[in-house]
């Protein structure tokens, strides 16, 4: 293992040397757009809240990152803040990703495989950037007569738990949006906000259930959002309520009950790549979550 280790370290100089993957390593990472942990909390969301008991926690801050969704997802699963990969709005094409490749690009590149499946759109752009893009992109058509988007958020359960069944991804990024789209409607201090909350909660148990159903598989769950919101609603500046951020683990190699503030956005990427044994390359802002538990940065 150790001799393994060495070779892959001198084919990547300077890259960070991820440890070969367990037989069985596959990483789920959901995104819920717009959630706040505090929220969380205050609504005890059981399923978010049995991740954390049985994970890591890591609530951080976004600052100095722009605190919208293109931007923020575009780190999460490219592991660059968003002065390297240039993506200031949510108006924005699969370019930059040349440059800073994904994380589906990098994983299928190693014959990792990877799907996404989003209720926004423009996950679709980020996902189906590169050489090779995701393997399988899916988005959620909007749903009619669904004012909270609770039932178009269902139905990209569905599809989530559609490919984790049978023939599952190494690899699997899932966006949830009603939150966001409470949180743009009614504000993060409304009873409607707690109310997405409570609802995407249930959304995540669903997933978190066809992942734990799966036999003799190593899953790592992590959770993550993109920003916060303000009070009467809204985000892209850098209060405290919109640059809110966390990230939960769970799974192989995180220890139960832990608060670590190591951890935020910028590391899902190589934190994915770290579990499925894929060498991270130089130049991320972000680095493996197993990693800085040992070397804090
Ligand atoms: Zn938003």
């Amino acid at each position: 293992m150790r001799a393994t280790t060495l070779v892959a370290a001198s084919l990547v100089p300077g890259a960070y040397t991820a440890t070969a993957a367990p037989a069985g390593a596959k990483v789920l990472v959901i995104g819920l757009d717009g959630a706040m942990y505090n929220k969380i909390r205050e609504v005890r969301a059981p399923n978010l809240l049995r991740l954390v008991a049985a994970g890591t926690l890591s609530q951080t801050s976004l600052v100095p990152h722009i605190s919208l969704s293109g931007p923020s997802w575009a780190t999460a699963l490219t592991g660059v803040w968003d002065r390297k990969h240039g993506i200031t709005h949510n108006d924005f094409d699969a370019a930059p990703f040349d440059r800073y490749p994904t994380v589906f690009t990098l994983l299928e590149r190693a014959g990792r495989r990877t799907a996404a499946v989003a209720t926004w759109s423009k996950i679709a752009t980020i996902a189906g950037s590169g050489t090779p893009p995701a393997g399988r992109i899916v988005t959620t058509a909007p749903v009619p007569d669904d004012p909270d988007e609770a039932k178009t958020d269902a139905a990209t359960a569905d599809a989530a738990i559609a490919a984790l069944t049978g023939d599952a991804p190494d690899f699997l990024f899932v966006h949830l949006d009603q939150v966001d789209f409470a949180g743009h409607r009614h504000g993060a201090a409304s009873r409607a906000y707690l109310d997405a909350t409570t609802r995407v909660d249930r959304e995540v148990g669903r997933i978190v259930a066809a992942v734990d159903a799966r036999a003799g598989e190593r899953w790592t769950v992590l959770v993550t959002t993109d920003h916060g919101h303000l009070p009467k609603g809204g985000h892209g500046g850098q209060t405290r309520d919109e640059t809110a951020t966390f990230v939960i683990a769970r799974g192989p190699g995180f220890d139960p009950g832990v608060t670590d503030a190591h951890y935020a956005l910028v590391d899902i990427t190589p934190t994915a790549l770290d579990l499925l044994g894929v060498p991270i390359p130089r130049g991320l802002d972000g680095g493996s979550m197993r990693a800085v538990r040992f070397a804090p940065r």
